[in-house]
């Protein structure tokens, strides 16, 4: 494929919420998209709603053995990476007591050791080139102290540690992270965490200044600056699109 001079991104959980509003943003800036993600439906769709630029790849990323063979794979098909939004992630609520050892691995192996994985093997073919950026999705529950989501809260806390050493490690080389905390978003995430529980979602809008949640397609104005050469000066920040959720009172 002749992607030489084209800007090549990898979207993980691309196919719905937030991932595919990143990646029709992508695609109508010409950007091809690799959107990689579990459900099969779910990508095809993404395709045939975003034509020619869009690439589903089937993969569980939460599978850590089996990422080098992923990013290998997008290589030898497009020869070079130039974006990475590590979007993929799942959220569990439940009490505090009720979590099992395993439930809290599941969320983190996905929410946390999946990120450094692919981050990790992306960034090898980044460093040649001495250019790239990454965004981590991250969330609220790292900005502020959130009930029943003790895993989740642990992932993305995690998220933004991990950005902030990335990015004093790899932008001397060229390499730009950063992460993106999404407020209250329109997605089915949040619909499965918060339209059976109205109490929970009243407390989420009452402190939203703006007083209502946000689009997927909010958080993907925001990725597709932080990845454009208006952002290349910016590295390292943890960047709310929350309607002022995170400065509520
Ligand atoms: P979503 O459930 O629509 O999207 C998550 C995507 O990740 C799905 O496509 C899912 O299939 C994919 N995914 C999950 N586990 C995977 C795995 N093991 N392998 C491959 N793909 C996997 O939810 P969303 O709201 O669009 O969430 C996207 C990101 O935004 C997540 O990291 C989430 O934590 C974060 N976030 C969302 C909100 C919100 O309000 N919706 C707020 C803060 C952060």
């Amino acid at each position: 494929m002749d992607t030489a001079n084209k800007r090549v991104a990898i979207v993980s959980g691309g196919g719905s919420g937030i991932g595919l509003a990143i990646t029709e943003k992508f695609i109508s800036s010409g950007i091809h998209t690799v959107i990689v993600g579990r459900d099969e439906k779910k990508l095809q769709a993404a395709k045939t709603q975003l034509g020619d630029l869009c690439y589903p790849i089937i993969h569980d990323v939460s599978n850590l053995p089996s990422i080098p063979d992923l990013i290998r794979k997008i290589i030898d098909q497009f020869g070079h990476i130039d974006i990475l939004v590590n979007n993929a992630g799942i959220n569990m609520k439940k009490d505090f007591i009720d979590i099992t050892d395993e439930e809290f691995q599941q969320v983190i192996t996905t929410n946390l050791c999946s990120v450094f994985s692919i981050s990790r093997e992306v960034v090898k073919h980044m460093l040649p080139k001495g250019s790239g950026s990454i965004i981590n999705i991250s969330s609220m529950a790292a900005q502020y102290g959130m009930p029943r989501v003790i895993a989740y809260t642990a992932s993305k806390t995690a998220i933004d540690g991990m950005t902030r050493a990335m990015a004093v490690e790899l932008s001397p080389k060229g390499i730009r992270i950063n992460s993106i905390a999404p407020g209250f978003i329109e997605t089915a995430m949040t619909a499965k965490a918060l339209n059976a529980d109205p109490e929970r979602k009243q407390k989420a809008i009452g402190r939203t200044p703006m007083g209502h949640m946000g689009l997927p397609e909010d958080v993907a104005d925001a990725a597709l600056f932080l990845t454009s050469d208006a952002a290349r000066y910016i590295t390292g920040v943890i960047l709310p699109v929350d309607g002022g959720n995170s400065i509520g009172f």
